[in-house]
């Protein structure tokens, strides 16, 4: 008899479709380890997901390649603008048809029924606040503004990582390989025990 169960990844067997992540911060570093460790850079070796970390500080157009300014009216601390967010994002090949997602404490939570309903997509667009946030005027350009918890971090790098990772999770070769869910025992084997 069948003992092990597989994951519905592995029926699709080789029906592979690979699902690219361009990640928009001014902390790339912050990102670049987790999406070059375990499973997801076996994904990108294998070609299943692409993630591109961009740092938007690079389309400053700021001599100093500054990225903030004071909010408008005071109160708040910096903002970050979105002139330098809107220009990486226009360098992004077929950025018009990606699903841009801003990250946000106060955006739809998200949970397992969300990130399935976000794996139809093949290519994401995800933008890390950071200080205060951003300008509000970054709602013009997102589709939708995503919540990992009600709480607030200081910067969208960890959100984005935990969107990576759970969408990727779901595509078909990503955890293939881990995701044989047979009932492990420690030796010896059940049937020996019952048989003693
Ligand atoms: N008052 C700001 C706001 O409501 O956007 C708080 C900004 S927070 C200190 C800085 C950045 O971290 C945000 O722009 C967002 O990108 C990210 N962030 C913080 N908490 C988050 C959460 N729970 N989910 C997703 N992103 C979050």
């Amino acid at each position: 008899s069948e003992m092990c169960i597989r994951d519905r990844n592995y029926c699709e067997g080789n029906r592979f479709m690979s699902v690219k992540f361009d990640i928009l911060t001014l902390f790339p570093e912050m990102i670049e380890g987790i999406v070059s460790s375990s499973i997801l850079k076996r994904a990108i070796e294998k070609q299943i997901i692409e993630i591109n970390i961009i740092n938007f500080r690079n389309y400053s157009t700021h001599k100093h390649l500054t990225v903030d300014d004071y909010a408008y009216g005071g109160g708040a601390g910096m903002l970050i603008s979105v002139e330098p967010i809107h220009l990486a994002m226009k360098d992004i090949a077929d950025f018009e048809n990606a699903y841009k997602i801003l990250t946000s404490p106060s955006g739809v939570l998200l949970n397992q029924k969300k990130v399935e309903t976000l794996r139809k997509y093949n290519h994401f667009i995800i933008i890390c606040g950071h200080y205060e946030g951003i300008d509000a005027r970054i709602l013009e350009y997102v589709d939708e503004e995503i919540s990992i918890g009600d709480y607030v971090l200081t910067g969208g790098e960890i959100p984005a990582c935990a969107l990576v990772d759970a969408i990727s999770r779901l595509i078909p070769g990503v955890i293939s390989d881990e995701s044989t869910s047979c009932l492990l025992y420690t030796s010896p084997s059940p049937r020996d025990r019952s048989l003693s």
